[in-house]
């Protein structure tokens, strides 16, 4: 039998004292009121509702306000609730910095970002964003941030990490382009050549606790030294990758901007193309024939466009001309994708554009064509599938986590109320406090 020791006691009044005690929590149960629900699931939205939510759950979604004996009221019946969204393609370790990027590079470490990432992921969780995929950061620190979440040492998103993309020797993730050769950057790990090397690399990934893989077959915008425009891996690594991540279980991202890039991607098995700025028709039909996600992220590409004209110089040198010459397509093409029935999943590539402000992406995503329910269904069960997650996030479900969002107005006719998240709660637990708008004056 399990006795408690002198030494034990003394250590639990200490964690009692600092309210991390962990003696077994009372069950809860909980009722929420929504005055009118987008579930993620149903075309239409649903009025007057309510969840009811045993422990971190939803035990139930039951027609009209009632209330089971014991379960604690949570009144959003002046409201609108949604899935706590999701962004599947964010850089939550990443901060534009308006300064010279390249003195950036060889100031600042790691350990600065990561402190600085304690920030970003509470401005995430605070505007509503439950779920975050990273597609991009130091691999060991994100895994340890993702762990520090999910024990509860800092509150944030849900995360869901690739650690260092990959990428050939001289592609957009290669730290030493632009760089004096005899700088080390380390590019051991996140510099591959070769398929033999692709499938070690991922397996080493896979052992030092990344949920997905993310490649880098196309240059990129904010690079030094490579072309959007560049099919830069091997029909042999991209599939080496693939087979290998699927294997362990892990979806694999592909950043591709260029048509050739983005086409032999999807065909050889990739689970998404990220940004697809120069896909045509022909590259849509391969997408929807291979189920292939879309994540458009358009809140980076009208963000650095924004940065190239007005302050060129904070950008990595040629990046500001490749701004130019890529946002404004970026985004004009997810109308095109859309129509083409591409399935899309939402994401902003946030890291340039200031972290909490993800929900702007909707508007861009609207105004492009799609439907605001469609949008809304991109940021939640959409990209809850491209997760392989839906069955624990994105949908208001039975089963599902009690990952709830509230706004005070209706995102069908306005869709940037998902601007203006009013009530987070994650797991059950209110992380944001319901707060009425002003009143208008
Ligand atoms: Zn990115």
């Amino acid at each position: 039998m399990f006795r408690r020791t002198p030494l034990h006691l003394a250590a639990l009044a200490v964690m009692a004292a600092l309210g991390t005690a962990s003696l077994p929590a009372e069950a809860r149960d909980v009722v929420v009121h929504a005055g009118r629900l987008i579930d993620g699931v149903a075309a239409r939205p649903r009025e007057k509702v309510s969840i009811l939510i045993h422990d971190d759950r939803i035990a139930e979604v039951r027609d009209g306000f009632v209330t089971p004996e014991g379960a604690t009221i949570v009144d959003l019946s002046a409201a609108t609730v949604l899935p706590g969204l999701i962004d599947a393609h964010d850089h939550i370790m990443s901060n534009y910095s308006g300064k010279n990027p390249v003195a950036e590079r060889v100031q600042t470490s790691v350990i600065d970002t990561a402190f600085d990432s304690v920030q970003n992921v509470r401005k995430t969780l605070d505007a509503g964003f439950t779920s975050v995929r990273d597609v991009g950061a130091e691999t060991s620190a994100i895994v340890a941030l993702k762990r520090a979440i999910a024990r509860g040492a800092i509150p944030g998103p849900r995360l869901w990490v690739s650690g260092y993309p990959l990428g050939p020797t001289g592609g957009h993730g290669d730290p030493q382009n632009g760089m004096r050769p005899d700088l080390d950057f380390h590019s051991d790990g996140r510099v591959v050549d070769g398929a033999d090397e692709a499938a070690k690399v991922v397996r080493r990934m896979h052992r030092e606790g990344v949920d997905l893989i993310k490649i880098m077959p196309s240059g990129g915008v904010l690079s030094i030294g490579d072309d959007p425009n560049h099919t830069l891996m091997t029909d042999a690594e991209i599939s080496a990758v693939v087979a290998t991540a699927h294997s362990l279980g892990m979806k694999v991202a592909a950043h591709a901007h260029g048509r050739d890039a983005i086409i032999r991607a999807s065909e050889l098995g990739v689970d998404s193309i990220e940004h697809g700025s120069f896909a045509d028709e022909t590259a849509y039909k391969v997408m929807k024939a291979h189920g292939t996600y879309l994540v458009p992220t358009l809140l980076v590409a009208d963000t650095v466009v924004r940065v190239a004209k007005a302050h060129p110089e904070t950008l990595n040198p040629s990046s500001a001309k490749k701004a130019l010459e890529v946002g404004p397509i970026t985004i004009a093409n997810l109308g095109r994708a859309y129509r083409a029935g591409v399935k899309i999943a939402f994401g902003t590539d946030q890291g340039i554009a200031p972290h909490g402000t993800n929900a702007q992406e909707f508007a861009l995503m609207v105004r492009s064509g799609m439907t605001p329910m469609d949008a809304i269904k991109a940021a939640t069960t959409g990209a809850a599938d491209l997760l392989d997650a839906a069955a624990d996030v994105g949908s208001v479900q039975s089963g599902r986590y009690a990952d709830l969002i509230a706004v005070s107005g209706d995102p069908m006719a306005d869709i940037t109320e998902l601007e203006r998240v009013r009530f987070v709660m994650k797991g059950g637990d209110v992380v944001k406090g319901w707060t009425a708008p002003a009143p208008a004056r």
